[in-house]
């Protein structure tokens, strides 16, 4: 009630405004005015008790006997018609704000309550969050790469990505375009030249391209292609291409990788290798983890006797800027199974692939 609020800041001006300080002002203020016609009063005797210590003593006890007297019961006595009717006024406005506000606290309670709750589920979903990426980081620990629910270490974004609508994939692809218009303009270019005009959308397409493997998963790109030949000899897919992107820099990576495997009776399909190692590469990578995913992946879903892939590669972060060391390679290599405990057969996976001679 605005009128109401106009009349506590006129006639509290010590008091805050707010919901609780407004009538305690109001009752400091009016003990304040009793306290000052008292001091007028005593003010008076003082003054006509002057001279008198028989009367000063009089007034003295007159002090005492009027402060034990009720103030209520003596205001509402002594007061005059047209100030009682100021004070009932008063003491109504006061009822009627005590109502809003109470109301305004009932309110502010509610709301109160309501955003604990909304903290507490805030909370709640930030502590299964943390879970649930500690959980990740665990089961990235024991058992690196196979998710069978779906996408063989997701990122917390890729099933949201992946099963985006339409509308929402645009979306995406917006927010990726006003980035890289961003990065235009930081750079110092001018984003409306007409060279730069469609930049932002053909990169974002491309960067999309460039992790779409968040998108997939083993089990689907293998597809039951898993045959039992009782077969148990070395199978070796060499030279494989991969473009991957750094996730420390976010510019390419690019080189060549090796698989070899020895069955377990049952073999995968040839052509399936290369496109796990693309899968895995087409997300934000290091060498030496995607280089480990591979490995992983092939020995989850065909649990052969031993794995061993090594990757060979370049660096854009490193050839182009930084140490810009043109010709050095960088090599990673995961060894499981019989690979790892046997050197004889780690060895000749190696020269068969030939890396020692190059
Ligand atoms: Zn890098």
């Amino acid at each position: 009630m605005p009128q109401s609020e106009a009349t506590d800041g006129r006639d509290t001006p010590c008091s805050s405004v707010s919901a609780s300080g407004s009538d305690g002002g109001k009752r400091r203020k009016s003990k304040n005015g009793e306290r000052s016609k008292k001091r007028r009063r005593d003010d008076d005797d003082d003054s006509s008790s002057k001279n008198s210590t028989k009367l000063a003593k009089a007034s003295r006890g007159d002090g005492l006997r009027r402060s034990s007297i009720s103030k209520p019961g003596r205001d509402r006595r002594d007061e005059p018609t047209i100030r009682r009717e100021k004070r009932e006024r008063r003491e109504k406005r006061r009822r009627a704000a005590e109502d809003d506000d109470g109301e305004a606290k009932r309110d502010a309670s509610r709301d109160a309550s309501r955003d604990a709750s909304r903290d507490a589920s805030r909370d709640a979903r930030r502590d299964a969050q943390r879970d649930a990426s500690q959980s990740r980081s665990m089961a990235r620990l024991d058992s690196p790469v196979i998710d069978f629910d779906g996408l063989s270490r997701p990122s917390i974004g890729a099933r949201a990505r992946l099963e985006e609508r339409p509308d929402e994939a645009v979306a995406r692809l917006d927010r990726l375009k006003g980035a890289v218009r961003t990065i235009i303009e930081c750079v110092g270019e001018n984003a409306d030249r007409e060279g730069l005009l469609a930049t932002p959308q053909r990169y974002a397409k491309a960067m999309l391209d460039f992790t779409k493997g968040y998108e997939q998963n083993v089990l689907d790109i293998v597809n039951g292609a898993i045959f039992q030949e009782g077969h148990s000899e070395m199978v070796i897919v060499k030279d494989i291409d991969i473009y991957s992107v750094c996730e420390h820099h976010l510019v390419p990576f690019t080189g060549k990788m090796h698989i070899g495997y020895i069955p377990n009776n049952a073999v995968i399909g040839i052509s399936k290798l290369p496109r796990i190692a693309e899968m895995f590469a087409r997300r934000l990578q290091i060498q030496e983890r995607l280089t480990k995913e591979v490995a992983n992946a092939i020995f989850e879903v065909l649990r052969p006797q031993g794995v061993a892939v090594v990757m060979e590669s370049s660096h854009l972060c490193m050839v182009m800027r930084g140490v810009q060391k043109t010709t050095s390679t960088t090599m990673t290599s995961c060894m499981l199974g019989c690979f790892e405990r046997r050197s004889k057969t780690r060895n000749e996976f190696l020269s068969l692939i030939n890396v020692n001679a190059r």
